[in-house]
């Protein structure tokens, strides 16, 4: 949602608020974007999971009537709300539960002005905007960490740098703040207690078993890393002593607020909110759907269409426009399990965790070419052939231009085959170094063998513009998009994987993609890319916004650029300017139109043992330096940024007709099954979805019914995938249009059926969730109250 959008919103509602002292929940806070560096998402202090069984004692409330408020709670609603700002997360989920109370009790109140007005009055309101720039806003604030230590000449895994980054870019130590961050690291107890759940998604429950139950190394682990996060104590200490006197410090911002969608969702006549019940809801829409007339927007029945954000306003100079890459260097595995560096990580649009294989002992070697053809030498690769280009360039071999536009060729080998491209490349170069060293031309800092020399970028710039005979621009191959998700055949390569710390491994409660039910491939699944220099990974921002983890398997390095996510929009335009689609294209920045745009630029190289942790909405693009495997998947923190952004770009996406790969109606459903969510904005975000999912299915299956066509209850099977329009490929929820094409069930969307069939004749319906199912799971969805809430509620009180 936008700042626009919420700016109405919240007239909106003080519009229709009767009390003098109701404002909506956000009305306070400014949608700004988490600017480079992010203030950490909710502060720090709003817990996704719970950490204790809570004795869910209700707060003294006497009260005549269910909706009816005290006096007292009248006045403490009122003070909370003058003092939004200033809210410990007790005092704010006190002030939502007394909000919700409250709100019902207005909502009473309205049924029975409604019930004794015939037409209930017209309400002129606008339709909220959506422009999907929530997290625009701020500025950068691109300053130069204060402690800049050089890299560890210990480290083991340091090669000699070709000259590719930036004088800024170096490791900055990280120091531990005693603040206790531990929001997704979920106890053994709260896992004991999720999988025991009866009603749990089978496949995940399944997953979560298998990679939990049998493992006592995570709940070690787990425990390893609740000891290292007590509070206060250890403010002092540092992941890394660095070498110098000033430390680093990572400044605490304030808690970083996001859009709520617990917008109202304006008709002329109902107000739909979050804080109806499913029988409200349901009575409400009555009617509604017969026209068929249904929106599947998860924002708003009129808003206008999503848009890409415009870019923060404020004019960076040079070295803003360079900034340093957020790193931490991690000595041991201690280190790799603190909360404070997942609190690191998310912090940041984009940071590079240096050493952590090795302090992690992983063994690399695994994911090594050699292994990999041992293990499984006729596994699919799919092989993408590009134009090798120097260094940080992309010039078109036609027009000797610096272009956008990514020329790559698909097509497809075996593990084994690609195997020996990539020997053979290794070995004609060194080949081609001894020449050139035989013949006098060896320049000094061209030893690095798995890296590509130096100077043969120089007698590459530009491929044009060589002497005749260099007009065949060169090709290479890149080996990408392994599957690594089969278990059986690479078991240890998937266990080996499991040494890494919660937040970023494949499969964990915390990571909103094990929630999912079924594989994603590549998403929820490892994926494996087999390099040579050059091989490049165009421009993109992940699916759905979600986060990634890419770890160098070396032998070389590679070089990584990034861009803060509230800079998309900005490089959607320029690459529409170039002509190529942000989405569907694929293109490679020419970083001078970006400097040139006001557009901030991360640069780094990733070198083997190093993880590259990717923030939710981080453009990014990759090129390898040296000859080198990589592997990279998918996660999801239970956040409320993640979710929102999720969203917005599943809305976005249907704008643009790109297939969602992550079905977000399908996982809020499951999320709101499986986890318990304290973080009232993560909440208000995940309800709205589930508000709006559950009013569509009503409409649809009251046109259904209108037309005559008769609902088959379905239900859904063991791992079966969610279901995607075989005509638009827009995720299909619950109630399903299959009619049978070329001799294939065909899934449909409503809309892409009553095109085909404005009666549904020919068209079967399916339905997976009886709708009493899903209204028992909205109205059990409710916001988790957390431990020091309770404690404080009673002092309060
Ligand atoms: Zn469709």
């Amino acid at each position: 949602m936008s700042s626009r959008q919420q700016q109405q919103n919240s007239s909106q509602q003080s519009k229709t608020a009767t009390q003098s002292y109701q404002k909506p929940y956000n009305q306070a806070s400014t949608p700004q974007g988490p600017p480079p560096p992010y203030p950490s998402p909710g502060g720090g202090s709003v817990k996704q999971f719970k950490t204790e069984v809570v004795e869910q004692k209700p707060a003294p409330q006497p009260q005549t009537h269910p909706f009816t408020l005290t006096q007292q709670q009248l006045q403490m609603l009122n003070y909370f709300q003058q003092n939004i700002n200033n809210l410990t997360p007790a005092q704010e989920n006190m002030r939502l539960q007394l909000q919700h109370q409250h709100r019902l009790m207005q909502q009473h109140q309205q049924q029975l002005r409604h019930q004794r007005q015939a037409q209930p009055p017209r309400q002129g309101s606008t339709p909220p905007a959506y422009n999907g720039n929530n997290f625009q806003g701020d500025p950068p604030t691109l300053n130069p960490p204060k402690n800049l230590s050089p890299p560890s000449n210990g480290d083991k895994l340091v090669q000699p740098t070709p000259n590719v980054i930036p004088s800024c870019a170096r490791d900055i130590t990280m120091p531990v703040s005693g603040q206790n961050s531990a929001d997704m690291d979920v106890s053994e107890e709260e896992l004991k207690d999720f999988l025991s759940q009866k009603d749990l998604a089978t496949t995940l429950a399944e997953n979560l078993l298998k990679h939990f139950g049998s493992d006592d190394i995570d709940i070690k682990e787990e425990q390893e890393q609740s000891d290292s996060s007590k509070p206060e104590m250890d403010t002092k200490r540092r992941i890394k002593s660095p070498p110098h006197d000033s430390i680093l410090t990572i400044k605490s911002e304030p808690p970083w607020e996001v859009d709520s969608l617990h917008s109202v969702e304006k008709r002329p006549e109902i107000e739909y909110t979050i804080d109806m019940d499913a029988k409200t809801i349901l009575r409400l829409c009555k009617g509604e759907g017969i026209k068929g007339e249904i929106s599947n927007s998860l924002i708003s029945d009129r808003a206008p269409p999503p848009s890409p954000p415009d870019p923060p306003a404020i004019k960076l100079n040079h070295q803003q426009l360079l900034p340093p890459t957020p790193s931490v260097y991690l000595d041991n595995k201690k280190h790799a399990f603190s909360p404070q560096l997942q609190e690191f990580c998310l912090k940041h649009p984009i940071a590079v965790v240096r050493g952590l294989a090795s302090a992690l002992k992983l063994d690399l070697g695994l994911f090594s070419t050699k292994t990999l053809v041992e293990a499984n030498p006729d596994h699919s690769v799919e092989v993408r052939t590009q134009i090798q280009q120097p260094s940080d360039e992309n010039w078109d071999p036609q027009s000797g231009k610096k272009v956008w536009a990514c020329i790559s060729h698909r097509s497809h080998t075996t593990i084994a085959r690609y195997a020996q491209y990539q020997a053979s490349s290794f070995k004609e170069s060194l080949k081609e170094e001894r020449d050139k060293a035989t013949s006098g031309l060896s320049d000094s800092d061209s030893k690095d063998s798995v890296n590509f020399p130096k100077r043969r970028r120089l007698c590459n710039i530009p491929p044009l513009a060589n002497t005749k005979g260099c007009n065949q621009p060169k090709m290479l191959k890149f080996g990408t998009n392994v599957d690594l998700s089969d278990e059986k055949k690479w078991k240890a390569q998937l266990q080996e994987l499991m040494k890494l710390p919660a937040f970023a491994r494949v499969v964990s409660a915390g990571n909103m993609l094990s929630h999912v039910g079924h594989v994603i491939l590549g998403m929820n699944t490892v994926q494996l890319y087999m390099k040579v220099p050059g091989s490049r990974t165009p421009g993109h921002q992940e699916n759905n916004n979600f986060c990634s983890i890419n770890i160098n398997i070396g032998p070389g390095d590679c070089e990584w650029f990034a861009v803060p996510d509230a800079y998309w929009g900005a490089i959607c335009a320029l690459c529409e300017k170039n002509q190529i689609n942000y989405l569907h294209g694929s293109w490679w920045p020419v970083l001078e139109d970006l400097y040139n745009a006001n557009i901030p630029v991360y640069r780094f190289l990733q070198r083997p043992g190093d993880l590259v942790w990717v923030n939710a909405g981080c453009v990014h693009w990759v090129q390898a330096v040296g000859w080198c495997n990589n592997i990279a998947w998918n996660v999801g923190p239970l956040t409320a940024r993640q979710y929102q952004l999720a969203i917005e770009r599943y809305e976005w996406n249907k704008l643009q007709s790109f297939k969602s790969i992550v079905p977000m109606l399908h996982l809020s459903w499951n999320l709101s099954r499986n986890i318990k969510v304290s973080d009232p904005k993560l909440f208000q975000l995940i309800k709205n979805c589930l508000m709006r999912t559950l009013r569509q299915c009503s409409m649809i299956l009251e046109f259904v019914k209108h037309k005559g066509v008769e609902v088959k209850f379905h239900g859904r099977g063991k791992n079966e995938a969610s279901h995607y329009c075989g005509q638009c490929e827009i995720e299909v929820f619950n109630i399903l249009f299959i009619r049978e094409q070329e001799k294939r069930h065909v899934v449909h969307c409503m809309d892409c059926a009553r095109k085909q069939s404005p009666n549904l004749e020919g068209f079967v319906c399916l339905e997976e969730y009886k709708m009493e199912e899903l209204t028992e799971v909205y109205d059990n969805f409710t916001l988790y109250p957390t431990v020091s809430a309770t404690a404080e509620q009673y002092r309060l009180m």
